[in-house]
């Protein structure tokens, strides 16, 4: 027997649709419903093409590799076929101005092209690579700038062409680099590059007393050769130098072209400065860019700083000795890792600094001395001077001025500093008697109270 509430219900679905009006909805609605459903099953394919067949890769802002890439991309490239030409023209350029200072004081800037945000297409070898470079306005990077990414997407049969990209980025920045030094300084927390990379400075044009260079030099590449007797050790790879004496004897001077002569770059903080607290030190530290010189200038104002703290309890928002102490203790072990301190107020140091894997070096480089001043002017005249004569008059003359004397308990000579005698030859540039005469300005003139 049938059911009749069936049979109702089957009826009254027969007569809704005899109804014009609605068999028209219906219609429409399936309609829709099937387009919808096949647009997400397109979706759902397109997704899973893209999955199974493109492969992308994310480079972020705070990565390494990022002004690489840029650099990279930004590089003209010969297009041969028609379609390349029309795909792959980066349209959108967007520029970045730096600016450096140069010796004599003048400021010079220079212009740097990389591709402007949104998407470009770029012919690599045989392999089209879709490049999306993307600000993110809601996403806050630790210096409190957008955070910025570049996607390089590619069919997954030329997944490996990546590798060549980043290792052809790479060359390409470090060949732009060659014979440069860079020097990066600190920017909120970040390490940023001050200006643009300088010219090696040759380990020659810094003069330091007999035997000074050499003993930090050979030291520094000892230790460089000896990474597997630290492994075997167990011994974080790391060494520390400090560099002592009064302003103006060369020790920034020379730690730029140990750097030169490394190959490696410098990553300078000074401790004195107002807002590199503990925390942002340790924090710098993690980030500190491979091959790189740690320079903490003014480490003396930590044992300052300690003092006030114990007084007052405020390090007036700088670094305090333990925080000097973490950051040197925990500079990263793997890696190679050089640390200079340098102070001009040694009497200042704590004996705990002195330690192996902190400081393992302590070298004073002081005031100029004899040996100094002959060299300094061989560099400057020799070249005119070729036998000497005035040479041995100018270091005469310091001899009369006492600048060479020996200290004694009831007498402290006046000394000068090769900053000073820097100073006095090229005022004197092609005037040799006048460098000469003007000697006694080596003297450091003792302010009225
Ligand atoms: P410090 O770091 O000891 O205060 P710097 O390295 O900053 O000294 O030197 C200041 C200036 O004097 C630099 O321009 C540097 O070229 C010059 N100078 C100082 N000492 C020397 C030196 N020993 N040899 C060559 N140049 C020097």
């Amino acid at each position: 027997m049938s059911d009749p509430a069936a049979a109702q219900s089957f009826i009254n679905l027969n007569a809704l649709l005899d109804n014009p009006v609605f068999a028209g909805g219906f219609g429409l609605a399936s309609l829709g419903a099937v387009l919808a459903f096949a647009r997400r099953g397109a979706l759902a394919t397109a997704g899973m093409i893209r999955r199974r067949m493109l492969v992308n890769v994310e480079i972020s802002r705070q990565d390494p590799s990022y002004p690489w890439i840029l650099a990279w991309l930004s590089q003209p490239r010969e297009q041969t076929s028609f379609l390349a030409k029309k795909l792959t023209r980066i349209n959108k350029l967007s520029v970045t101005t730096s600016t450096s200072s140069t010796p004599n004081g003048s400021t010079r800037a220079s212009f740097f092209l990389q591709p402007g945000y949104g998407r470009h297409i770029v012919k690599y070898k045989h392999a089209y690579i879709a490049v999306n470079r993307e600000k993110q306005a809601t996403a806050r990077t630790n210096t409190g700038e957008p955070h910025e990414t570049v996607e390089l997407t590619t069919l997954y049969a030329h997944r490996h062409i990546f590798e060549d990209v980043f290792s052809e980025a790479r060359a390409l920045a470090l060949q732009a680099n060659e014979g440069k030094t860079v020097v990066y300084s600190v920017r909120n927390f970040d390490w940023v590059p001050l200006g643009e990379p300088r010219r090696k400075r040759p380990l020659g044009s810094v003069i330091l007393d007999k035997g000074v260079k050499e003993d930090i030099v050979n030291d520094a590449k000892d230790f460089l050769a000896r990474r597997q007797w630290y492994v075997d050790r167990g011994i974080p790879y790391r060494r520390g130098y400090l560099l002592y004496g009064p302003p103006g004897s060369g020790k920034s001077s020379f730690i730029q072209a140990l750097a030169g002569e490394l190959d490696f770059s410098v990553a300078m903080v000074n401790l004195s400065e107002i807002g590199v607290t503990d925390d942002k030190l340790a924090f710098l530290l993690t980030k500190l860019p491979e091959r790189t010189i740690l320079l903490l200038e003014d480490a003396d104002s930590a044992f300052v700083n300690r003092r006030k703290r114990d007084a007052d309890g405020y390090s007036g928002g700088t670094v305090t000795f333990s925080g000097l102490l973490n950051a040197l203790d925990g500079l990263s072990a793997g890696e190679e890792r050089i640390a200079f301190l340098t102070t001009n107020h040694v009497e200042l140091l704590d004996p705990a600094l002195i330690r192996p894997g902190r400081v393992d070096m302590m070298v004073r480089i002081g005031e100029a001395t004899r040996y100094q001043a002959a060299q300094m002017w061989d560099r400057f005249y020799g070249d005119v001077d070729v036998d000497g004569t005035y040479r041995e008059r100018f270091l005469k003359r310091l001899d009369d001025l006492g600048l060479f004397r020996e200290a004694t308990d009831s007498e402290s000579p006046p000394r000068t500093s090769t900053a000073a005698i820097q100073g006095l030859f090229l005022f004197n540039k092609n005037d040799m008697e006048g460098a000469i005469s003007m000697a006694e300005h080596l003297i450091p003139q003792k302010l009225e109270p």
